[in-house]
């Protein structure tokens, strides 16, 4: 299986390959297939890489918002209608099973160009009456923005940052996750036939290092980074080093509550979401899942029952519901989590288990009785790991779900809407869900607090994260002056 892009770098509207580069691999995780290799950047690559966008920024920005917005909506049309083929990459870069990728990635990343290809032409400023004078604002673009992906939803990413950026007249450099290294340049591809100027997106691969150079180049104006939270505390640091604008989304451990009147059964399915979808490995996932003592035993039979009934295997098969880990690195970080929790007599219901020899697949695990001081309650394990906890009083179960560093999501599941909404207020998440759990449509601002993170995705909240107000004093009379 070959997924090779026709170069490593795509800049200036043009596949760029330098040999000079540290060459890495595309891993297909259920197989250990290598799928691509590719060349990290050298500073020469990123220096092209920012000198592109500079030079293109400014003519985007000038175009009608009507004709930026119509490449955007161009480029999710050709999304779509290549659904098929972007999911199989996607699950050639991932390990993310197809019956995910066809509905959650590729189409995602679409819905965020078409939802900001719509936005682009609202943006308007303010009129301010001053008496005898006005004011006025005009929003601007930044200029040149840098985006930094993670490894888990790789499309996702991407378009999140772009569509925004993008819009609003500004142009992008994009470094993908090393691990996932593909779906960005075929967007870029994508963007390219939608009618987008060369130069406006441009992609650049490697490590951190070269992550780090784009953050460090003085003629970028912001940076994007969605990450683990210590590679975010670097990122922040160097931005604001600069002086630079900056969206962090990061890591959390958030709780899912469950109380004692909530729909079991939708409680279970929500539960399961939260921490085995993509085989755990997402940002807002409820990996502390709170119930009460009440209904501890029902939910968790039916939470036993539905975990073994999971379908485990390739990928590729369609029927798949639960692929593999990203890698063998993060197999082994998950194995460990597991069995450090086994250590501090968590009592494991089902899994716990590497699956099989080939690949980096774990089981999906299940532990109760847990407490609050656990490693497995504490840290983020990014896989399919889910900790059930018990509670009883309300006020009692809010401070625990909020005694912790992040504050990226959480979840409430009761039948009782004032309880629903009390509880919610009190959460400190950027992002809650009421009777629902992991659902990110582009319509909804997403991001974290506390250690979770700074700034929004999506939304019209983006539009502060991706432009800045100039204000305009026009004088209509006389000046007075006391000289
Ligand atoms: P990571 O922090 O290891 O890497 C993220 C990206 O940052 C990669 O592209 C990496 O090359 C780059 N990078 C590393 N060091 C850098 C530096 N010093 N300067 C600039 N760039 C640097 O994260 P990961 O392992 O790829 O992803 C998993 C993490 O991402 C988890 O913690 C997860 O919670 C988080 N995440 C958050 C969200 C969100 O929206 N909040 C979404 C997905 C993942």
């Amino acid at each position: 299986m070959r997924a090779q892009p026709k170069a490593s770098h795509f800049i200036a509207g043009t596949w760029t390959e330098d040999q000079a580069g540290a060459r890495f691999d595309s891993v297909f995780p259920a197989t250990g297939e290598v799928v691509a290799q590719l060349h990290a950047a050298t500073p020469e690559v990123v220096e092209r890489a920012v000198n592109a966008a500079v030079a293109a920024q400014k003519d985007w920005a000038a175009r009608p918002p009507v004709e930026r917005g119509r490449v955007l909506r161009r480029a999710a049309d050709i999304i779509r209608a290549r659904n098929h083929e972007l999911s199989v990459l996607e699950t050639l870069d991932t390990g993310k099973p197809l019956q995910e990728t066809l509905v959650a990635d590729a189409a995602s990343g679409a819905d965020a160009l078409e939802y900001f290809g719509g936005f682009a032409a609202t943006v308007t400023g303010q009129t301010i009456a001053l008496g005898q004078d006005m004011a006025y604002t005009l929003r601007e673009p930044l200029g040149v923005c840098v985006g930094i992906g993670a490894w888990n939803y790789p499309m996702q990413i991407v378009c999140w940052k772009a569509a925004p950026a993008l819009a609003f007249g500004n142009a992008m450099v994009f470094k993908p996750s090393e691990l996932t290294p593909l779906s960005a340049l075929a967007l870029a591809e994508i963007l390219q036939e939608a009618g987008l100027p060369d130069g406006v997106f441009n992609v650049v691969q490697g490590m951190g290092d070269v992550g780090a150079a784009l953050v460090r180049d003085p003629r970028v104006a912001k940076v994007s980074l969605t990450g683990s939270v210590p590679t975010g505390r670097k990122v922040y640091a160097a931005a604001a080093e600069g002086i630079k604008s900056a969206t962090m989304e990061l890591g959390g451990k958030s709780p899912l509550i469950i109380f004692e009147d909530a729909d079991l059964d939708n409680a279970v399915g929500a539960a399961m979401l939260a921490n085995f979808y993509s085989a755990g490995q997402i940002c807002s996932n409820g990996t502390r899942v709170f119930v009460h003592h009440r209904v501890k035993a029902a939910f968790l039979d039916k939470l036993a029952a539905r975990t073994e009934a999971v379908t485990m295997g390739d990928p590729l098969d369609e029927a798949t519901q639960i692929g593999p880990m990203v890698s063998e690195r993060q197999m082994a970080q998950v194995l460990g989590y597991i069995e450090q929790g086994k250590a501090e007599g968590a009592r494991m219901v089902c899994g716990g288990k590497r699956e099989g020899t080939t690949g980096c697949f774990v089981q999906p695990t299940l532990f109760a009785d847990v407490t609050d001081q656990m490693v497995i309650a504490r840290e983020e394990i990014f896989g399919p790991v889910m900790a059930v906890l018990d509670f009883e009083d309300e006020a009692d179960v809010i401070a625990r779900a909020n005694d912790t560093e992040y504050g990226l999501a959480a979840g409430v599941f009761t039948r009782d809407i004032s309880r629903a909404h009390r509880v919610v207020a009190q959460l400190e998440a950027g992002t809650c869900w009421i009777n629902a759990y992991n659902l990110t449509p582009v319509e909804m601002p997403f991001g974290g607090v506390k250690a979770s993170g700074v700034g929004r995705e999506n939304g019209h909240a983006a539009l502060e994260h991706y432009t800045r107000i100039k204000s305009v004093y026009l004088g209509l009379g006389d000046v007075e002056s006391p000289y």
